[in-house]
């Protein structure tokens, strides 16, 4: 009897198995057809200072339009994107939609930051094709910025390094995304021309959970990111407790909730002076 159930159990494993790989292969299809049809657009989630909640820019966050299934959140299809490479084509995509929104607003203040993972950074040329997209639309590289999530920056070789840099000497800003997850802190610092850090946001849900140590640290890190000269973005923000709290601690600027969800265009601050 044991062996007949588990024969069973072997029979429903391999279709489980199975219909896993279907759904997979049906992804990636969708997903080069989505590519083609132009169905990634990004939206757009405010940066605001902390002092005085103006917008200072923006973060460009993946959404795809599917054909059937409606609006699908980067949980949805990121790991399969990324496992496959497929993610190196989105990533253009979100790019040139980005660098359509820059060159269409030349007179509007503020950045755009645009999520990179280690998939697209690991591939040869990433660097040249991101330099000659931004070129090819006239956008000022300064107000673009590049998140690499800290996990992410653990795996970069010495090649991918030297890419960052050379996006960096253009002008293009650098920040460390996801910052207190990974275990590369601060080799990172030393190793990288990071212009920013972003504060995870289970550092600041920690604020109002009273999470042991999670004010000492995020002030903490706080005096880190002040002592470097980095722009300092916390995230996640969802109350004002959690906003007033990292305002007093030094953290610059803040994205989350409070301040506005990811929308399909940027709300353009008007350039400064
Ligand atoms: P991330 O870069 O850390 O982005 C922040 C995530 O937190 C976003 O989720 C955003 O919608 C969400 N969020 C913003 N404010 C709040 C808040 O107040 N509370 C809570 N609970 N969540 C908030 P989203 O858009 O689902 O993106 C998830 C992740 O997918 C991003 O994390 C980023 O790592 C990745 N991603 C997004 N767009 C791209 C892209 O174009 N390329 C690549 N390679 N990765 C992307
Ligand atoms: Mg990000
Ligand atoms: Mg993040
Ligand atoms: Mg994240």
């Amino acid at each position: 009897r044991a062996k007949r159930s588990g024969r069973a159990r072997w029979q429903l494993f391999d279709a489980t198995m199975h219909s896993q790989a279907m759904n997979r292969l049906t992804l990636e299809d969708e997903i080069r057809t989505s590519l083609l049809a132009g169905d990634f657009v990004a939206h757009y989630q405010p940066v605001v200072a902390l002092a005085d909640r103006t917008v200072v820019g923006h973060e460009a966050l993946v959404r795809w339009q599917h054909p059937r299934r409606g609006l699908l959140s980067p949980a949805e299809f990121l790991p399969i994107a990324e496992d496959s490479g497929l993610v190196v084509g989105i990533g253009r995509a979100v790019l040139e939609r980005v660098c359509t929104a820059l060159a269409a607003n030349p007179d509007a203040g503020g950045t755009i930051s645009v999520n990179v993972s280690a998939v697209e950074l690991g591939r040869d040329g990433w660097a040249d094709g991101f330099i000659a997209t931004v070129e090819r639309h006239g956008v000022d590289p300064s107000r673009l910025v590049v998140e690499v999530t800290e996990t992410a920056v653990l795996s970069l070789s010495p090649d991918t390094i030297r890419g960052l840099v050379a996006v960096r000497d253009l002008g293009v800003g650098l920040h460390v995304d996801d910052f207190g997850t990974g275990f590369s802190s601060i080799a990172l610092l030393r190793d990288l021309p990071v212009s920013g850090l972003k504060l995870d946001a289970s550092f600041v849900t920690g604020l109002d959970d009273g999470v042991r140590g999670a004010a000492n640290l995020a002030g903490g890190l706080a005096g880190l990111v002040a002592h470097l000269g980095l722009t300092g973005v916390a995230e996640g923000i969802e109350t004002e407790a959690q906003a007033d709290a990292l305002n007093r601690q030094g953290w610059l600027h803040g994205q989350g909730y409070l301040f506005g969800p990811p929308a399909p265009w940027p709300a353009w601050p008007a350039r400064q002076g």
